[in-house]
């Protein structure tokens, strides 16, 4: 017997979760298909994001950077520390706890939005069919749906000389469960991931060395904010060599030796782990039959058009499976997005609002495009910088380093692109993201009352400095 739905959805990370969930709000009868499983075999919703990703390496962060300050930083306040050590078990064991309690909310949010949810690996045939395997292969469920949304995510990319052995040569996800602090720990890729767990190791006492192949830091990144990141990251000790391209890695009994090129020559860097960070690949693997319509890119994206539509009628691809930023709110934002249109109300989304974050320590964020972006489009831009430094708060908090840039078209004034390095990045730029989606100018910004003491100052002040009329700083 053929269960059928209005809309199927295969995949449950923030992608297709949250689109089950307003699909079933809008009063459409909906299913989720997930295959990921917790270390105990229970059905964990939630994705790569909550299972394996933003969740687990933010608890990390978090719980790394509170070592850190209490090593570091707490003297400066005057708080005296005596012995300093920590548990790793513990801080794993928090980490795990948040991520059982996040997918453990996913299910129960599927219930009470009554979306049936099947723990099992789904594949679409012709018609709009879904079948449903288990982990042994067995077919547990058929079923067939009204639309289709495929939102099978992504997985980490293997650089071939360099395969994984899950052991000494890791991806992010082993990288989230060292069971002790490697002494030598080498990154490929200096990239978000490269970066945010290689801060993670170091603040615990690794010496890490993070190698990436482009010469350029932080390439989509604002200049100054790239430079300003690597001036702190080097000052910190996390040591990133640029223009190292890696071409093997063999596992001895000394630890890994990693082979690269750098400058013409082949060079060597022992690690006792490597954490290999080189970016996500769509996840695709028996997702749908062939002879669908259902097309991928070259990099193995599935091609949709602007309302998410692959080429098969009435089924739809969100989230890391399809080109553009692999980031949890993106694909929950397509999620939200698609589900209205398939109720038939009017929804779009503007690609151009997604916000970055890097959560290092200063954080990293920013929207819109960058300065060089935009002179290199022949766009007059006017840009305003303030750095934290000249903000009470951020001085209160010991935590002056960095600055937020704003670029404005310079006839116009219409805010273009927002770029923060410092204290609290990843929630100051949330004021910057609603300001653009409300295509708001820099004066707008510089009307608008903003708290004293507070970081959000420094917004204020660099939409001021766009107009040259900062207050705390000579214009
Ligand atoms: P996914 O989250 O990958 O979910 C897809 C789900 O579908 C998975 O559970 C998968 O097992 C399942 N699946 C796949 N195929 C099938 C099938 N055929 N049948 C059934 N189930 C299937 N992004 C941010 O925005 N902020 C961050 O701080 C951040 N940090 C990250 C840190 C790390 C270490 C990593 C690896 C990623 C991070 N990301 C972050 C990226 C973020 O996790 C992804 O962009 C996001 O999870 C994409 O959501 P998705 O729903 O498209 O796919
Ligand atoms: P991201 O795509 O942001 O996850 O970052 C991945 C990073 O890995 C990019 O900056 C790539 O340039 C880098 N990278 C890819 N292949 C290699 C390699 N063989 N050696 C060193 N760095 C690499």
């Amino acid at each position: 017997m053929t269960d059928h739905y209005d809309v199927i959805v295969i995949g449950g990370g923030p992608g297709g979760y949250v689109a089950a969930i307003r699909c079933a709000q809008l009063g459409l009868k909906t299913a989720c298909i997930d295959n990921f499983r917790d270390k105990k075999g229970k059905g964990a919703p939630g994705g790569t994001c909550l299972n394996v990703g933003c969740i687990p390496s933010k608890a990390l962060l978090d719980s790394s950077e509170h070592y850190e300050m209490a090593r570091d930083g707490l003297g400066a306040h005057g708080v005296k520390v005596g012995e300093l050590s920590f548990d790793l078990d513990t801080m794993l064991a928090r980490k795990d706890k948040i991520v059982s309690d996040l997918t453990s909310g996913v299910t129960m949010l599927f219930k009470a939005n009554k979306i049936s949810y099947y723990n099992g690996h789904g594949t679409l045939h012709a018609e709009r069919k879904v079948s449903v395997r288990d982990a042994d292969g067995k077919t547990t469920a058929e079923l067939s749906a009204d639309h289709v949304i495929l939102a099978s995510g992504s997985a980490p990319m293997e650089l071939p000389p360099v395969p994984f052995d899950h052991d000494t040569i890791v991806d992010s996800t082993g990288a989230l469960a060292f069971e002790s602090v490697p002494k030598r720990l080498g990154v490929i890729g200096a990239g978000v991931i490269g970066l945010e767990l290689g801060s993670v190791w170091r603040r615990l006492g690794s010496q890490v060395v993070v190698l990436e192949a482009l010469d350029t830091f932080l390439a989509a990144a604002d200049d100054q904010v790239s430079r300003e990141a690597a001036r702190q990251f080097k000052r910190q000790g996390l040591e990133i060599r640029l223009g190292a391209k890696v071409t093997g890695a063999k596992v001895t009994k000394n630890g890994c030796v990693v082979s690269y090129e750098s400058g013409g020559k082949n060079e060597e860097l022992t690690v006792d782990k490597l954490i290999v960070a080189i970016g996500r690949r769509a996840f695709t693997d028996d997702l749908f039959d062939e002879g669908l319509g259902i097309s991928t890119d070259k990099r193995g994206f599935i091609e949709i058009d602007e309302n998410n539509r692959t080429g098969m009628d009435k089924v739809y691809a969100i989230g890391d499976v399809v080109p553009g930023p692999m980031l949890a709110h993106k694909a929950s934002e397509e999620g939200v997005a698609l589900a209205e249109r398939i109720a038939g109300h009017p929804a779009h989304l503007d690609h151009n609002t997604v916000p970055w974050v890097i959560y290092t320590h200063p954080e990293i964020a920013w929207v819109g495009k960058t300065e060089r972006e935009l002179k290199d489009d022949g766009v007059p831009v006017a840009t305003g910088q303030f750095s934290f430094a000249a903000t009470g708060r951020a001085k209160a908090m010991n935590e002056s380093g960095g600055f937020v840039k704003i670029v404005a078209h310079k006839e116009t004034d219409r805010i273009l692109g927002v770029h923060i390095i410092g204290p609290r990045a990843s929630e100051l730029i949330a004021e910057a993201v609603l300001a653009m989606e409300y295509h708001a100018s820099a004066e707008d910004l510089a009307r608008t009352i903003h708290a004293h003491p507070t970081l959000s100052e420094a917004v204020h002040e660099a939409a001021l400095a766009v107009g040259k009329r900062a207050i705390h700083k000579a214009n």
